[in-house]
């Protein structure tokens, strides 16, 4: 399978259109406020660009339709972009009205001296770039001209509050977000998908579905799950182990917290201290909410003499770990403090490693296919060139397995040179949503590290003590962020069989609850989850709040379903099967359950 070759966003075409975008947008805010704009920083970012301003008043959207539509005007000028070299005096004389950028001018003259205050043999270069009637203290890089950037793909979104530098003590400037693409149609495309990630946000249909919540009194990035987001998260943790049994994992179970010297030992007190919540002091002991399984696992294995024999061992827990990240970062569902991993370790001899690997990537997309997912991005992360431990020969053998793992399983990969832990290689594998954004979900990850750290061994066959390999593995990740993923992928409309109510009886009228009771329990028997809605609402009403629900099935009964044994069935998408004998429905939803639609 070829290599996907992956170009750094910071050398595309369309980084440079982006960037572009915003010094034109500079240049029509300046226009704006004729000698009253301040303007700060504009770089391209993910998607768009930014440009920061200092401004006499607040932006109105018809100041924005205004800048947009001069930027067009100026896009249609085909002015070059133009690179000048200058020494710092005479960008501070260009910049004379211009706070900002004389405050970031001094920056590079700072940084031309080292930290005793001598001058380096090589200042940093300081350079302009302009474009028709403006001109920015820029790097660049940017187009040729501005007729590179497609009038008909900008657009400018919104206008939001930042700090100077990020820093609260300083002005607040006013931010002004825009869009560029190659194309109208991926300008389209890009403007549908943030409206339709508004729609799918998990954080809302968390709250509409009754799935989730969080709750300050119990901490930030701490996660309630309600009736009915537990019950998804029970039905795919039970499926997955099922899975790992089957495919010859053993599950284990560990405690939340490990006393100081375990986490000495690992090393977690020394490389991951800032991660991990405070300890607690018991018995003078200090102990520690774990951070990751891998030592307990550790433990486990170590727990007695392993011969060669027993090898492979994998271990997999779902194990609840404890990080502390910044408040600012965290974010639903996808950024928390506590969290579930469905980790595993595997430990495996030299001999036995490449086909754990293609095992391992195997099982790891039959989990996220099973799913629903399609679409996977694989990164091969290999041997920094800086520090790492592990010897030459076992890095060379562990990058081999994965390369030639992905390389057997038909994914596209693309290579990060030099981009794996100081303690191993590791692929990542990301998923695609609905809508197309890629999600970071599994990792199978080569430790060095932790092996050494606990004197890791197994007697081989000729009696002597050998290090196995410890591999680390998650597949989807953290349970707590995956399911904030199948939320917006599905847009809470989860297939068939994580559906914490599959089918919603709907009686008419009063008449017909005791069918409708009578029918429910048949289904229960069958082995459906069912409600019946007897609210004395219209049937409509009934059926707008079950498809408001996402439920699968509605199961609509009057006088000719009671008299016939039948169902009337309408799916979530709207679509009216019409009525049908109650045998027939059950086949039809337990085939679809089993084919997890
Ligand atoms: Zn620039
Ligand atoms: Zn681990």
């Amino acid at each position: 399978m070829p290599i996907r070759k992956t170009e750094k966003y910071e050398e595309s075409q369309v980084y440079r259109v982006r960037h572009s975008a915003a010094h034109v947008m500079a240049q029509a805010v300046m226009e704006l406020f004729p000698g009253q704009a301040k303007f700060a920083i504009g770089p391209a970012i993910e998607d768009g660009f930014y440009y920061d301003f200092d401004l006499p008043r607040a932006l109105t959207p018809d100041d924005l339709a205004k800048v947009e539509a001069r930027m067009r005007e100026i896009i249609r000028g085909n002015h070059p972009f133009t690179r000048k070299e200058l020494s710092a005096a005479d960008a501070k004389k260009l910049f004379t009205d211009q706070p900002y950028k004389i405050e970031l001018v001094e920056g590079l003259e700072r940084g031309a001296e080292d930290e005793d205050g001598n001058p380096l043999t090589a200042p940093p270069v300081i350079s302009t770039y302009t474009s028709d009637a403006f001109t920015d203290l820029c790097r660049g890089p940017h187009v040729e001209h501005t007729g590179q950037i497609n009038p008909d793909a900008v657009k400018l979104l919104n206008v939001s509050g930042a700090y100077w530098r990020g820093d609260e003590k300083r002005p607040m400037l006013q931010r002004i977000y825009g869009t560029a693409w190659n194309t109208a149609p991926e300008l389209e495309e890009y403007l549908w998908k943030v409206e339709e990630a508004k729609k799918r946000d998990h954080r809302k249909l968390g709250k509409d579905l009754d799935l989730f919540s969080l709750n300050p009194e119990v901490g930030p990035g701490l996660v309630l799950w309600h009736p009915k987001g537990a019950l998804v998260r029970y039905l795919m943790e039970d499926f997955c182990k099922r899975e790992h049994l089957a495919n010859g994992y053993d599950l284990v179970d560990s405690p939340h917290v490990g006393r100081g010297h375990l986490w000495e030992t690992s090393g977690h007190l020394d490389f991951y201290r800032e991660s991990m919540y405070a300890g607690m002091e018991m018995d003078n002991e200090t102990y520690y909410a774990k951070p990751m399984n891998c030592p307990f696992h550790i433990m486990i294995y170590n727990s007695g003499l392993r011969s060669y024999r027993e090898l492979p061992i994998r271990y997999a827990e779902w194990g609840s770990v404890y990080r502390y990240e910044k408040p600012g970062v965290l974010h639903g569902l996808m950024r928390v403090r506590g969290f579930t991993q469905d980790d595993a370790h595997i430990f495996c001899r030299p001999d036995q490693m490449p086909a754990e690997i293609d095992r391992t990537l195997a099982f790891c997309l039959h989990i996220l296919r099973s799913f629903g997912f399609t679409e996977f991005h694989a990164y091969l992360a290999t041997r920094p060139k800086e520090k790492s431990v592990g010897e030459a020969a076992q890095w060379e053998a562990a990058i081999e397995a994965l390369r030639g793992a992905l390389d057997r399983s038909g994914l596209e990969y693309a290579v990060d040179e030099g981009g794996g832990a100081f303690y191993g290689p590791k692929i990542d594998l990301k998923i695609a949503d609905a809508i197309g954004r890629e999600w970071q979900c599994s990792t199978i990850q080569f430790d060095f590290n932790e092996a050494a750290r606990f004197n890791l061994h197994y007697v081989n066959e000729s009696g002597q003590e050998e290090q196995p390999y410890m591999i680390h593995r998650a597949l989807l990740g953290s349970m707590e962020r995956f399911f904030g993923v199948m939320i917006e992928h599905y847009a809470g409309a989860f297939p068939v069989w994580l559906m914490p109510v599959q089918a919603m009886v709907i009686p008419i009228a009063d008449r017909h609850n005791e069918y409708a009771q009578k029918v429910a329990e048949q289904l229960r028997q069958a082995g459906l989850r069912v409600s019946v809605d007897v609210r004395t609402e219209r049937m409509n009403a009934k059926i707008r709040d079950a498809q408001m629900q996402k439920i699968p099935f509605m199961l609509v009964m009057g006088d000719k379903e009671a008299a016939g044994n039948a169902v009337a069935v309408r799916l979530r998408s709207g679509e009216d099967k019409g009525a049908m004998p109650v045998e027939d429905f059950i086949r039809l939803a337990q085939q679809t359950i089993q084919n997890r639609d």
